[in-house]
């Protein structure tokens, strides 16, 4: 198998429950690592500075856009959000499969920049269920929930762009759900390309040899 880790978006409703997934991979398998986000956002009770986010102000995060620090940015409900290069780069060279838990917008601009990665559409099983998930959390107004829902209504639109949805009905379930899709996207040949080469090299070679 190629050294190189796969770059894994996850991304899905606000509410989904990515956040439980994600964490509850990495829990699982040693093989993945989580990139810690860079936002402008307020932190929420309990949220630690550099556990959940970087947290920063526009300034700070209009300069690290200016120097290209980060792979790939988006605005959500006001705030900036974006995804700090230099780990992501390190942890895919050291064979890491990186997570990143990131809206659509970023995802597209992952994709382009790295046409390997693996895009992940996480849903809860219908919208109902979405708003009751929010509502539950009991961390946000109203009307920020009310945002949150008209982005998710948006973001309906975007989902065919993705490679895969999976449906967060029984965590345990999704959560392996996700990890065969990885293991599975290992072995398509746009991640395999040293390998193909390899033996098409000894290929050539070989028939080279017969044919003499
Ligand atoms: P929240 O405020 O609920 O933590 O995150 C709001 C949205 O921003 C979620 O959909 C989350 O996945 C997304 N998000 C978090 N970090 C990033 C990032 O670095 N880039 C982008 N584009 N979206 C992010």
């Amino acid at each position: 198998m190629e050294k190189k880790g796969i770059l894994i978006v996850i991304s899905g409703f606000s509410g989904a429950g990515k956040g439980t997934l994600v964490r509850e991979l990495l829990k699982k398998y040693d093989e993945y690592v989580l990139s810690i986000s860079m936002t402008t956002r307020t932190p929420r009770p309990g949220e630690q500075e550099g556990v959940e986010y970087f947290f920063t102000d526009r300034e700070h995060f209009e300069e690290t856009i200016e120097r290209d620090g980060l792979v790939e940015y988006a605005q959500y409900c006001g705030n900036y959000y974006g995804t700090p290069r230099a780990y992501v780069e390190e942890q895919l060279a050291a064979g890491r499969n990186v997570i990143l838990e990131i809206e659509i917008q970023g995802a597209l601009k992952v994709r382009k920049e790295y046409p390997e990665c693996l895009l992940i559409f996480v849903t809860p099983p219908s919208a109902e269920e979405l708003e009751r998930r929010l509502v539950g959390r009991g961390t946000e107004s109203r009307e920020v929930i009310q945002k949150r829902l008209s982005r998710a209504v948006e973001e309906s639109e975007g989902v065919e762009a993705y490679d895969y949805i999976v449906v967060n009905d029984r965590l345990e379930e999704c959560v392996e759900e996700i990890h065969c899709l990885v293991d599975a996207a290992r072995r398509a040949p746009v991640r395999r390309n040293e390998f193909i080469q390899g033996i098409r090299e000894e290929l050539f070679s070989i028939a080279k040899g017969v044919q003499k």
